[in-house]
């Protein structure tokens, strides 16, 4: 029955299976299956936390490798805490209900994990309170593939959108928050129809924060230079991953600080960098060459690095990736 509503209505399930396993009050059933009610207080109000986590499919050992998983959900748990939202799982059991995900899906490419915790009561009113149990939370993860986001290659056109940045005193963008992605969903959409790739959002004092989905790197005069948690942005696990490898593999600080809208303008380089954005470097910002027009040798070096890190390549880093059999 559902199977045949979706495809009537022509839903758009684009590379994603209806037949595969997802985890859905706490239980795994089939994605066609995984439906909500339309007066789930998450879907009339957005409010919900979610996370996109990676898995590499690593080719030689024929097995998937789940980056930084641990710290996705951290950051999960943590942003619980804005939203009221009582999530009864610890950290470790949402690792392996994701590793039990993997074992079900047994997925053979590289593939995106989307947890979803939600505010599940069926109620009118955006109280976000769960008195008397009538605004619980809901918990479900899903599998997908997923090949690059954006193009990681060609060196990105972007452009500074007309889109202010959410402020973290209206809907705090470190949370991850779904409803805060109608600001991302603003931004990116105008910037594909204007004929860019991306864009890059200002926040309200007019510094730059980061790219719709993705946090933001720059470097002038070799210094490598990335805005601070404080500029409302996501506090992107891959941030935190590109300054740690760039102490690490290539004794290079990151200076942490605001940027200025001129100064994508007049520095040598700039990439995006995040989950689904990887590493991704930037030749042009609002029609203006970055540096030489061509992707920059420091953006090269750790994407490489990057890729060599999340496919389990590098020893030092497999604490980061986990392994999963199946
Ligand atoms: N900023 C925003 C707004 C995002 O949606 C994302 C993607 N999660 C990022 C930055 C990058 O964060 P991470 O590296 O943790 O994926």
């Amino acid at each position: 029955m559902i199977k045949q509503t979706l495809e009537k209505e022509k839903v758009a399930t684009e590379g994603i299976d209806l037949d595969s396993v997802v985890y859905f009050s706490g239980k795994f059933v089939p994605l066609r299956e995984a439906n909500i009610n339309i007066m789930t207080h998450a879907f009339q109000y957005g409010t919900g936390i979610f996370e996109g986590i990676r898995g590499y499919w690593n080719t030689d050992e024929k097995k998937i490798f789940i980056f930084r998983m641990k710290e996705h959900f951290i950051r999960l748990k943590n942003n619980c805490k804005l939203l009221r939202l009582e999530l009864d799982k610890s950290v470790d059991e949402l690792c392996q209900i994701t590793v039990e995900l993997m074992q079900k899906n047994k997925p053979t490419c590289d593939t995106y994990i989307r947890p979803n915790v939600y505010k599940a009561g069926i109620i009118v009113g955006p109280s976000l309170i769960n008195k008397n149990g009538k605004n619980p939370t809901g918990l479900s993860i899903c599998s997908m593939p997923m090949g690059d986001y954006v193009d990681i290659l060609k060196g990105l056109h972007v452009c500074v959108s007309s889109w202010t940045r959410v402020d973290d005193n209206a809907i705090p963008p470190r949370g991850k928050i779904q409803g805060s992605y109608v600001n991302t969903a603003l931004a990116k959409t105008d910037a594909l129809l204007t004929g860019f790739d991306d864009s890059i959002v200002l926040n309200s004092n007019g510094h730059v924060t980061e790219g719709s989905a993705m946090n933001l790197f720059i470097v002038r005069d070799g210094v490598l230079i990335t805005t601070p948690v404080t500029s409302n942005i996501l506090e992107g696990i891959t941030r935190t991953t590109i300054i740690e490898l760039a102490k690490k593999e290539l004794g290079i600080e990151t200076e942490i600080r605001e940027i200025d809208r001129t100064e994508l303008y007049v520095c040598d380089e700039a990439f995006f960098c995040g989950t689904g954005a990887q590493v991704s470097p930037i030749t042009m910002v609002d029609n203006r060459a970055v540096g030489d027009g061509k992707v920059g040798s420091l953006s090269k070096k750790l994407q490489d690095i990057y890729f060599d890190v999340v496919r389990g390549k590098k020893k030092e880093y497999l604490k980061w990736c986990s392994a999963v059999n199946y």
